[in-house]
Parts: C-alpha cells; sequence; structure tokens
C-alpha cells in the first residue's frame, strides 16, 4: 500500500519538476549507498528492542553466522537480534544483518543460518543496493514534491532519514532476486559443507505459519510462494545427488 504512495510521488514530482527520471536524478554512488544504509540501520535499532550480547539469542545467531564467516566481498557483516514475535530477517547493504526473535524461535539452527545465507546473498548480489538507491531516490523525490524544487540534497535531516529508513522498507525485491538469493544461500551453504536440507524446511516453515524473510512486510503478496521456493532447493539436492 505504502508502494503505491510513494511511486504515485514520484510520478507527481517527475511532473511537477520536468525532469525526466528522478530515479537517475539522485543516483548515489557505492560509498553513499554504505553511509546511508549505515544510518538507515542505526535508525532501526534506536526503533528496536535489541537482544544485549549475553542473550541466548546473540550467542546463538553469532554461533550460527560463525559457520558462513564475517564479510562478504569485502564488506563486514554486523548481527544483531531484535525482540519482537514477527517472523523476519534482513539485511542492507553495509553488512548490517538483522533477525528477530520469532524467527529465531521458529527454526532450528541450521534453518536459521540457510535464511542468513539468503540475506548475505542479498548483499553480495547488490540486491540490498539497488533496494538502498530506490529508497533514497524516492525519498528525494517526495522531498521534492514538498519545495517544488529538485535539487540533489546532501545531508539528510532526521525526517528525511525517518522516511529512507521507512521507504526502504517498502522497497520490495523482484521474484527474480529473490529466487537468485535462494540460490546463493544453497551454493554458500554447499560450499562450506553445511546442512541444505534445512533450506528445505526454513522455507516449509515459512509457507505454513507465514512470516517473511524480509525487511518487506508485504513479501508474500508478490513473491514467490515459499513452496515453490523449497522446491527449487530441493530439485537443486536433488540433482547433486544424481
Ligand atoms: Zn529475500
Amino acid at each position: 500500500m505504502k508502494m503505491r504512495t510513494t511511486i504515485t510521488a514520484i510520478a507527481l514530482a517527475t511532473s511537477l519538476t520536468g525532469c525526466g527520471n528522478l530515479i537517475d536524478a539522485f543516483t548515489i554512488d557505492d560509498a553513499q549507498v554504505r553511509a546511508y544504509s549505515e544510518q538507515a540501520c542505526k535508525e532501526y535499532d534506536s526503533q528496536s528492542k535489541i537482544e544485549p550480547a549475553n542473550s541466548k539469542y546473540t550467542k546463538r545467531l553469532n554461533k550460527i553466522a560463525k559457520n558462513l564467516g564475517n564479510q562478504v566481498d569485502g564488506i563486514p557483516l554486523n548481527y544483531k537480534v531484535y525482540r519482537t514475535n514477527e517472523i523476519n530477517a534482513w539485511a542492507m547493504a553495509n553488512g548490517c544483518v538483522r533477525v528477530y526473535t520469532g524467527l529465531m524461535d521458529a527454526m532450528t539452527d541450521d534453518e536459521v543460518q540457510g535464511v542468513l545465507g539468503h540475506e548475505i546473498g542479498h548483499v553480495a548480489l547488490g540486491h540490498t543496493k539497488k533496494a538502498m538507491q530506490t529508497a533514497y531516490a524516492t525519498t528525494m523525490a517526495r522531498e521534492a514534491l514538498n519545495t517544488y524544487g529538485g535539487s540533489k540534497v546532501t545531508e539528510l535531516t532526521q525526517g528525511q532519514l525517518a522516511d529512507l529508513a521507512e521507504n526502504l522498507i517498502n522497497a520490495q525485491f523482484s521474484q527474480h532476486q529473490e529466487s537468485e538469493a535462494d540460490n546463493y544461500s544453497y551454493e554458500l551453504l554447499k560450499k562450506k559443507n553445511l546442512n541444505r536440507e534445512a533450506l528445505v524446511t526454513a522455507f516449509r516453515k515459512l509457507a505454513a505459519i507465514g512470516g517473511s524473510d524480509h525487511v518487506l512486510n508485504q513479501m508474500f503478496s508478490s513473491h514467490p510462494n515459499s513452496n515453490t521456493r523449497a522446491d527449487n532447493i530441493q530439485a537443486r539436492i536433488n540433482a547433486d545427488k544424481k
């Protein structure tokens, strides 16, 4: 729903400023993507209940994450657990990975590991970068709409930062990106000799109980069905056995 509002905002801003493509007009480079992701992640942290370092959830997550390595393509991975019954996990382009206690309660260590592999995949494959670029452009387009300006803003105000964080939540990954991240997780687990079957059961659980593996709440409205994703991974396991 929110997504529709922001798209309308972009369309309106585009027509108001007479600028052909506002997404292009507000393009940010890798360093800016990292910096804004850092800020957006801090914004979420400040609004969330973070499990302390000595909590059983944090210790458990750190133990699971250790198997997957502490960086991806030179981006250091930073893990934290949010205390909420929501079944969710997400990552940002700066390597910030957040996992909810609801997801950890619902899944085994190996299943959580499979989900982490998927989130790392979104970072490695540039999906989180693209999402931040879209969220930034959306935020700035809305700003342009408000001010009838359109000039590039380099420093974000607190209000803009809050908007940016919200727009990031609403930036959807495509079906193709989801499948790519699933396959990335599969390859990562295979390479490290970790349990790949758990990726299948993780998706079966998501299909049965609902919830998302994402920053996006509306994931299940437009994304590949969790059972389809489980079937894809199972087929890969079967093919590898042949
Ligand atoms: Zn995903």
